[in-house]
């Protein structure tokens, strides 16, 4: 098929309808269907009377738009130094960069865990982004009083999210389960976010942390590379979401063999690799949700968020289940359940692969993504 009805489908309030594509059902598998789109949303068959640009989309894979549930947007370089280098232009243009690789990659909606503010989230081209705007670390353990001020300023500054820092992370090598913030703290936070209606996500990689945590009623954990059994059952039992990023460690473990990244992250790195796709094994027996997240926060990163599903399945996530994972269910956490779906009235975000997306080899090449609408507008085309 060409994409000059696409195209058209951009300027022209007629719509487009894109016929005889595997498209993916709500249950994680495809089957050869009719998408159309009318006026930003999805439309229903009876619509199709209306719609002026008729496709044949024959050999195409659709998907709902992909949500990232951990990303960085603005950042493009490991060390915090390294980021505040760059100038509020020098920002702008970054995350207009990062945005544009991100929805070429399939992502439509984000959740910026750090980094972007309500000012650059301008700059994101239509991306859908939640925001936490800054995260809560170990600058800030300094006991519940300060941190309800925290909470607050971020709610001020447009966060829809607080993003907690309860362990550390690669750069802690050895002590990566030391607890940032001891179980007071943790709940003092988790008190004055949802005193301000704003949900709680928590980068924990496990121990004591990761379970206050989930008894402190955190949203979703992040990363979660050494969750236990009985933090899964936990984190079930409480509705919780996981986000595990498996693929950036294997990213960041290749970049600190090579002398990309310093050699010191290698360890746990390594760790991480090997321990992530039985934690991911864990969550899924225990029946916890998951949601799709990357952790891009490198130049290099941003615009293979697909790399994350690719390795989840390769963790041993079912297909359906990674790609629910990365639609449906990044949408539920986001608490966007117009989101991430095909269904008629639905926001039009659509992905369209000229291959099979359940096949790892197409995650990992963003050239397979040929088209992405937002809200039934055109953003991306491969070309
Ligand atoms: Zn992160």
């Amino acid at each position: 098929m060409t994409w000059d009805a696409a195209a058209g489908a951009r300027h022209d309030p007629e719509g487009a309808q894109l016929e005889n594509a595997q498209v993916l059902g709500t249950d994680g598998t495809f089957r050869t269907g009719t998408v159309i789109m009318k006026d930003g949303v999805f439309g229903a068959d009876d619509d199709s009377g209306a719609v002026a640009h008729r496709t044949d989309a024959t050999g195409m894979w659709l998907t709902p738009g992909f949500i990232d549930a951990h990303t960085h947007l603005a950042w493009q370089a490991f060390d915090a130094a390294d980021r505040e280098r760059h100038s509020p232009e020098e920002q702008a243009s970054d995350v207009r960069l990062n945005a544009g690789r991100t929805l070429a990659a399939g992502v439509t909606s984000i959740r910026d865990a750090s980094g972007l503010t309500v000012t650059l989230a301008q700059e994101a081209g239509g991306l859908r982004a939640a925001l936490s705007v800054q995260l809560l670390g170990p600058a800030d353990a300094r006991g519940a009083a300060h941190l309800r001020g925290r909470v607050q300023q971020l709610a001020d500054a447009g966060a829809s999210w607080i993003k907690v820092l309860a362990t550390g992370g690669v750069g802690a090598g050895e002590r990566v389960l030391d607890p940032v913030f001891d179980a007071l703290e943790l709940k003092a936070i988790h008190v004055a976010a949802a005193h301000a209606n704003l949900p709680v996500m928590v980068h924990a990689w496990g121990g004591d942390a990761l379970t206050w945590a989930l008894e402190s009623g955190a949203a979703s954990i992040e990363h979660a590379v050494l969750i236990s059994d009985e933090q899964c059952r936990l984190a079930a039992d409480r509705g919780a979401f996981v986000v595990p990023t498996v693929w950036i460690y294997t990213d960041v473990l290749a970049m600190a063999e090579s002398g990309a990244l310093p050699s010191v992250l290698a360890p746990a790195a390594r760790r991480a690799v090997e321990a992530h796709p039985l934690a991911v094994r864990r969550c899924l027996e225990a029946g916890v949700q998951l949601a799709m997240g990357t952790d891009a926060g490198l130049d290099t990163q941003h615009g293979r968020n697909l790399h994350e599903l690719a390795a989840l399945i390769e963790a041993g996530v079912p297909v359906d289940t990674a790609l629910l994972a990365g639609t449906a269910g990044g949408a539920r956490l986001l608490g966007r359940r117009d989101l991430g779906v095909i269904r008629p009235g639905a926001p039009a975000d659509l992905v369209c692969f000229n291959a099979d997306p359940r096949r790892p080899e197409v995650l990992r090449d963003p050239s397979r993504v040929v088209a992405v609408f937002v809200r039934g507008q055109l953003l991306h085309q491969a070309g």
